[in-house]
């Protein structure tokens, strides 16, 4: 039943749900007419490409979400395999290839990757203008400067949920749990951009519940499922949960889950973004709008070059 707030659903005595797929089908909907206008302009659509090396489960599920999204609002999804036994070097002239296509608008490199290859090696190789998931080091610094920089898109998601289901963060006591560079730190980063009181939780912090209870809005990115339970929330706390952790369904089958333990959470929080259908739509949708972004500075960039 919903509520008449963007992306919000209240169910029966439960607490207020955030979902994003209501929101990601409206960035959606504004892509998909700006990438036909991008392709009529320029003579044809923008290419993403996304580069895996090797090939794991989750990556499998995570590319055929991302490659569908990118064929919903137009845009030409290209996946790159290298084997699992490529070299850096192998890789990084891959990326190279990459950046310079002017066909190719954007660029991510699917995680993890295989242990024997240095991750600042690949990062640092991407053009920081095809950098939409905001990995390589010129966007992270554009992004702890205030600066417009391309946005890490999971700690965005995790954001923008708040802001466009109407959730004040100014003033607010804010809690992260996680302080990795692609979400928990980006979005400690951003929340304070947003004026929230910010503490960062991670693996060595000592009493988490302490901290938990504290927290007016809880962001937990930690991969950790049931991190986060009932008893370590404060009443009427807004949670986004970030985790998305493969487990036993107990029925022989596997099933997703978050960090926090729905179960235990849900009388006591006033909204909780619930796993699936919370933070992880959203975050392709504004991945894709980065690419927009993207996409049209290289084309008028080639523009301006070519009249000079
Ligand atoms: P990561 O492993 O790189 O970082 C985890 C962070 O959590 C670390 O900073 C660590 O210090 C902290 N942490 C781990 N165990 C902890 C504990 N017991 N107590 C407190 N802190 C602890 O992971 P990541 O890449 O930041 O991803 C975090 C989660 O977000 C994962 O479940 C991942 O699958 C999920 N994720 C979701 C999306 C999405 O679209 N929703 C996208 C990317 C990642």
């Amino acid at each position: 039943m919903s509520d008449g707030r963007d992306g919000a659903t209240r169910v029966a005595a439960g607490p207020r749900l955030l979902l994003g797929s209501p929101i990601a089908a409206e960035i959606r909907a504004g892509l998909t007419r700006d990438f036909a206008a991008f392709t009529a302009q320029w003579g044809r659509a923008p290419v993403l490409a996304i580069v895996l090396v090797g090939a794991d489960a989750p990556s499998a599920v995570y590319l055929r979400q991302i490659l569908r999204t990118c064929q919903k609002v137009g845009v030409e999804g290209r996946l790159v395999e290298i084997g699992s036994h490529a070299t850096a070097d192998a890789v990084c002239d891959e990326i190279e290839r990459l950046n310079a296509d002017s066909a190719v608008a954007g660029i991510i490199v699917q995680m993890p990757l295989p242990s024997h290859i240095p991750l600042h090696t690949v990062i640092d190789s991407i053009d920081p203008a095809k950098d939409i998931d905001g990995i390589h080091p010129r966007n992270a610094g554009l992004l702890s400067l205030g600066y417009d920089g391309f946005l890490p898109a999971t700690a965005q998601a995790s954001v923008e949920i708040l802001k466009r289901s109407g959730i004040e963060i100014a003033g607010k006591r804010v809690v992260v749990i996680g302080r990795s560079n692609v979400v928990g730190k980006p979005a400690a980063l951003l929340l304070m951009r947003e004026h929230g009181t910010v503490t960062v939780l991670h693996s060595r912090t000592r009493d988490l519940a302490h901290h938990c209870r504290d927290a007016e809005i809880l962001v937990v990115a930690a991969g950790r499922p049931g991190l986060v339970t009932g008893d370590m929330l404060s009443p009427g706390v807004v949670v986004v949960d970030v985790g998305i952790n493969v487990v036993d369904d107990g029925e022989g089958g596997e099933k997703l889950v978050g960090d926090v333990d729905f179960e235990s959470a849900k009388n006591v929080v006033s909204a909780i973004t619930p796993v699936p259908g919370g933070v992880g739509p959203l975050t392709n949708a504004l991945l894709l709008s980065h690419l927009l972004r993207a996409a049209t500075d290289q084309a008028e960039r080639r523009e301006s070059e070519r009249v000079r």
